[in-house]
Parts: structure tokens; sequence; C-alpha cells
């Protein structure tokens, strides 16, 4: 069983320091259950690739013989030695610990920053289907690549093998990534060669701090990881709920941060808002929903429009919902001119009666800050639940990229954007909802339009049928 990690970034063999094993030496470790070696087949200062070689040693497990459930011959002949399961896990905490930890003492600045990475594991038990390798890396951000093997060369009618060569790549810190090889090599193998107990469930809360609570098959990975005992899942996933909460609300205003620098050379935030403002006076909306309000700008001008009698701010960050209700200075405000806002935390993928009951909905560059799986439930939440007689969207259109410098064809303009859309792209989802959910809509363009690419900012107006 073969891990190997590469990188391009510059020099490459920084991975050297990254990984605290000299690019140069052979080094072997004792492990309870076989070796592990670490090699170098590549360190040069473009491109640098560390080997993990694990030999687990059948007879050792044998006499281990903890949890097996093989019965007799199986205790011999198994895939262990050959596949990456929970032993590649304990022998990355035991050989790149301290990589793990995301600690590194000569080069710290680099153990905490993205670089580009690219894992292949020879070979990966994937229970239950390829499929699920894309649902649980994609989400991640890597980009996967996968070849399944039959079962036996010589007999094709017996077809196809539950092995796969994996290689995923990614810009990330290589803490990141080890730690959700980790954690998600074991799942796909859907079994573990020690005893899982409550631990388990505090190391599984651990290294998924930050990345599991968010992630659409959580349910999938936690039960796996626990191997489907139901008093730790069901304990691991009431305690994920939690934490879900919590850091999206603290991230949220600092990741903002490049959006409204990047786009202030043609303040698009003000043309963006101009636009909502317009489509919302033709609307006749009276009452207004600002979901995903953030920092409440626009908020601030629907309020000093006499014409809007009630307006409510919706957002799933505390923090924002904080800097909003400062930038309105509620306090300060009139009582009468106060009572016509709200601001209320919620999110946006849970059906909630607070919604029900307006003119009119605004979701300004919101959608794509919900990963594509989630996006279904906020579609229901909005037109099928609170179903407002408008709803307006706007969000970036992902062909105008090119035209900043700074973000170039292949990036997305911001750090917590889940993805863009062409025009092409947000025109068939629109059109889908809308055709779903008993509306029509008409699209306008935001911002300096580009000939061949088209406008920054793309709006959507929803009405009712
Ligand atoms: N509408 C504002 C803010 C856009 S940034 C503007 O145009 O300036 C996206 C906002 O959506 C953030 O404030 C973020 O906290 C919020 N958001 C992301 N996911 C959400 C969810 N599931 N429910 C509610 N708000 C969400």
């Amino acid at each position: 069983m073969l891990l190997k990690i590469t990188t391009t970034h510059h020099p490459a063999t920084d991975l050297g320091f990254l990984l605290h094993k000299h690019p140069q030496r052979l080094q072997s470790f004792d492990l309870s259950f076989g070796r592990a070696h670490v090699f170098y087949p590549e360190a040069s200062v473009d491109c640098c690739s560390a080997c993990l070689l694990l030999d687990v040693d059948p007879l050792a497990m044998v006499r281990r013989s903890g949890r097996s459930g093989r019965g007799l011959l199986g205790h011999y002949v198994n895939d262990r030695p050959y596949v990456a399961s929970s032993f590649l896990s304990v022998a990355i905490a035991r050989v790149f610990g301290t990589a793990l930890a995301g600690r590194c003492r000569e080069r710290p600045e680099l153990a905490a920053t993205p670089i580009p990475l690219e894992a292949r594991v020879d070979v990966l038990p994937v229970r239950g289907g390829g499929g699920f390798l894309d649902r649980i890396f994609t989400p991640l951000g890597y980009a996967v690549e996968a070849v399944r093997y039959a079962l036996d060369d010589q007999f094709p009618r017996w077809g196809p093998s539950p092995y796969y060569s994996v290689t995923i790549r990614a810009t990330k810190t290589l803490a990141e990534l080890l730690t959700h090889l980790y954690v998600l090599v074991p799942v796909f193998d859907n079994d573990k060669h020690y005893y899982v107990g409550g631990d388990e469930l505090e190391k599984l809360l651990a290294k998924g701090a930050g990345w599991l609570a968010g992630h659409p098959e959580k349910d999938f990975i936690t039960r796996r990881y626990l191997l489907h005992r139901p008093s730790l899942y069901r304990e691991a996933l009431a305690r994920l709920v939690e934490e879900e909460q919590e850091p999206l609300a603290d991230d949220e205003p600092e990741s903002r941060e490049p959006e409204p620098a990047l786009e202030a050379a043609i303040s698009l935030n003000e043309q963006r808002m101009g636009a909502v403002l317009a489509a919302l006076r033709s609307s006749g909306a009276r009452t207004v929903l600002d979901l995903g309000c953030g920092e409440g700008h626009l908020l601030g001008e629907l309020v000093r429009d006499r014409h809007f009698e009630r307006i409510v701010g919706l957002d799933v960050s505390l923090r924002a919902l904080e800097n909003a209700h400062k930038r309105l200075g509620l306090e300060r405000m009139p009582q009468r001119q106060a009572q016509r806002v709200n601001l209320i935390h919620g999110s946006l993928i849970y059906r909630d009666r607070r919604l029900e009951g307006f003119d009119a909905a605004v979701l300004a560059e919101v959608v794509e800050h919900l990963d594509p799986p989630r996006l279904v439930a906020l579609e229901r939440v909005v037109f099928e639940f609170a179903r407002p007689k408008t709803v307006i969207v706007t969000t970036p259109n992902r062909q105008y990229n090119v035209q900043w410098e700074s973000v170039g064809a292949d990036r997305l303009r911001h750090g917590d954007h889940r993805f863009e859309w062409t025009r092409q792209e947000f025109r068939q989802w629109a059109e889908r909802v809308a055709g779903r959910y008993g509306y029509t809509v008409r699209f306008l363009p935001v911002g300096p339009e580009d000939e061949t690419l088209g406008p920054p900012t793309q709006m959507g107006v929803f009405q009712r049928a």
C-alpha cells in the first residue's frame, strides 16, 4: 500500500521540512502491525514527491487479532496488507504526526500556507461504489481522478473490484490534506482494525473541526467513521450541528473582506444595490426580506425609503448581524422608523415560518455561498415555503472574472464562494426553479457589460405567476 504526496510549490523540496523527513534519506519505522517506509522518488525545486509505503505484516495482524470477523481463512487471506485502510491513518499519525498537526519548526509559515498538493493512493477500497469519491472529496475542494480495477484481469466476467487508484489535487495546507486522508480513508474502506469507542468520537470531532460540520455527506462520513454504532454517531452528529452554527457565524465577515475591495474600482456594490432597489420598487413590494443580508448595506437603503413598511434581514452569521445592527444605528433611530426593521438569525437551508407573508425577497450575492446540495434546500425554503410574490437573485457572472487581473479565468472572486455561474448556468438554474415553483423569471445585467463576456453581475427577477 502506497501513499504518494507531491507538490509543485517553489521550492518543492520544502516538502521535506513540512513532513520532517529528509528528501535524501530512506527512513523506516516500526509499527505494531508492520513497517512504514518514507522515501522521495523525486526531489527537485520544481516538483517533489514523498512516498509512504506501508508493509503490513499479515501474521502480526493475526497475532493481534482483535476485532476481525473475517473467519479462520480470512485471518490469513485478506486485502489488508495491500490496501489503504485504518492502518494508513495510524501510520500517518505516527510517521507524519507533526505535519498532521500543522506544525513545522523550520517553515512555520509554510505549514499554514495552502500550496498545490496532490495525493495518490494505491489502492483505496471504496465500498459502495466510486461515486462516493466525488461526493466526499469534491465538496472539500479536491479534483478527483480514479482508476477502478477489475476483480481479476483473467476473468472479466467477475466484474469490477472495490479497489481504486485514487489521485486528489487541491491547493491546501499539508495538514488539511493529511487530515482529510486520515479521516476519510477508513470511511471509504468502511472498516477499522481496532475497537471503536468514545475516544474515536472525540478524535473525529477534533480532526473534523472546520470542515466536517459543513460537509454535505457528514452523516455518511460520521456513521462509517464510527462503524455505524448508533450511540456514537448520534452524539457526533448532534455536536456537529452545534459546531456548524458557530464557525459559519465567525468566519463570514473576515472572509468577505476581499469582495468589496476587488469590486471597489467600479463600485459594483452600489450598482448592484441600485439595480435591486429599482426592481423592488417596480414590483410594488411594501414588505421585503433581505436573505443573507450580511452587514446590512441594502437594509440601510430600504429603511431610508418610507415606501417599504416592513423590512427583515436574515443571516446565518451572528457577527454580520451585529455589524448590521451597528451600521443601521437601530438604537439611535426614531422608534417609528426602527420598528419597520428586524434582524433575524437563521439559515436559509431550513424552513422558517418567520419568512412567510412577504411581498418580496432579495438574495444578493448569497446563493454562491452555498454548497450545491444545500442550494436545493434553499430553493424550497424560499420558493416553496416563504413564497413571496417577487424574488430577486444576484450572483457573479463567472465569465467576467478574466477582466480582473486579481481573479483571472480559473479562480472564483471570493474565498467562500462555492461556485460561480456563467450566464447560461444561472439561466438554467433560474428557469428550472421558476418552472418548478410556479414563477416567471427575467434577467437583467448589472455593471458595465462586456460585449462577449456579459456584465460582472447577473440578476434574475422572479415573479409568482
Ligand atoms: N447580501 C449581502 C451579503 C452577501 S455575502 C450583500 O449583498 O452585501 C453572503 C451572505 O450570506 C453572508 O452574510 C453569509 O453569512 C450569508 N449566508 C451564507 N450562507 C447562509 C445561509 N445558509 N443562511 C443564511 N445566510 C447565509
